[in-house]
């Protein structure tokens, strides 16, 4: 049986320029090619999922505009169950305006636009879906209301809940407690607990215990992750894929969707984080977020190109 997976969160329609640098305050610069390309952390982390197998149902607020139209197709298309979907008449489908330099730093402007909206309301509609769902997945893209609703609501359930705090906010004791895992990257690892950490190797445990977090993963780019909870009560390193990355965007969200499908299944933690390295490695291999994730077939032979050392 396929595992099935509700994801909560936002859908943007990210517009890139490349250039040779990034304009000051008052310029304007030629850029380079312009990308359209489909983003928001919670479809990106939705298509991870359905490109690995995933029955994936994604709650989202999308816009009537044009943009709305073209994601919704597309999500369809990526086989994502798009029936707790709302449209929202009033408001834009978020954009994210992005200008990438030569040395591939980036700023980022989002107009959140429809995501704003997602109301609890709409979460109370896919209360079925996440009922019978083996494990939800929520980012921070979206109102903490929102947020706090969908995770009380699926621990009433008692479905698993996997927390990517991004882009890290304040979170409540409250709210952590009921996540099942929490997947920071290194950075909003130590947002959490508000950067002082003496070793960076020390974070996963440092936030576990500041919140009484079951599980942590705090994601750490090509080194991999690491782990931390009752069976790895010193952080586990389980390291990275090797590999010739060209564009990280989205690795973040792809480390998400993997985990999640392997949790789903019902792997070890220390499995599913090899899994969800192998997912979020080759989402950089490719330029772009959704248009970068990998098929199943692509991590399947990474994994087996790649034992692990006895
Ligand atoms: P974010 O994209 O949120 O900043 P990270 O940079 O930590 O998060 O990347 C998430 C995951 O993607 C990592 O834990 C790792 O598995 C994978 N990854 C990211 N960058 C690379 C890379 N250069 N080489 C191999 N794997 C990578």
């Amino acid at each position: 049986m396929k595992p099935k997976i509700v994801v909560i969160g936002s859908a943007n329609m990210d517009m890139i320029v490349r250039t040779d640098h990034i304009p000051q305050r008052g310029e304007t610069v030629l850029g380079g090619k312009f990308i359209q390309s489909r983003g928001g952390k919670g479809a990106n982390q939705a298509t991870a999922a359905a490109r690995l197998g995933a029955d994936v149902t994604f709650v989202t607020r999308l816009g009537t505009d044009q943009f709305g139209q073209d994601m919704f197709k597309a999500y369809k298309e990526e086989g994502i169950n798009t029936e707790y979907i709302v449209w929202d008449e009033e408001t834009p489908t978020g954009v994210a305006l992005i200008v990438i330099d030569s040395a591939g730093e980036d700023i980022i402007c989002v107009a959140p636009g429809a995501n704003e909206n997602l109301p609890t309301a709409d979460i109370a509609r896919a209360e079925e879906a996440i009922k019978f769902a083996d494990c939800v997945l929520l980012q921070l893209e979206t109102p903490m209301k929102t947020v706090e609703y969908a995770v009380k609501l699926a621990s009433k359930h008692h479905v698993r809940v996997i927390l990517n705090p991004a882009p890290m906010t304040s979170l409540s004791t409250e709210l952590l407690e009921m996540v099942h895992v929490l997947t920071p990257n290194e950075t909003e690892a130590s947002a959490l607990v508000k950067n002082y950490v003496a070793n960076p190797r020390d974070l996963p445990l440092v936030v576990m215990q500041k919140f009484n977090i079951k599980n942590v993963v705090v994601t750490m780019g090509k080194e991999g992750a690491a782990i931390c909870c009752d069976k790895f009560p010193s952080p586990w390193i389980v390291p990275g894929f090797q590999i010739d990355a060209v564009d990280t965007t989205g690795a973040g969200d792809a480390f998400n969707g993997g985990l999640v499908v392997a949790l789903a299944r019902g792997e070890k933690i220390e499995d599913a984080v090899r899994y969800a390295n192998a997912v979020g490695a080759l989402a950089t291999a490719r330029i772009g977020a959704q248009s970068s994730l990998p098929t199943l077939s692509e991590v399947e032979a990474l994994l087996e190109n790649n034992p692990i050392p006895k």
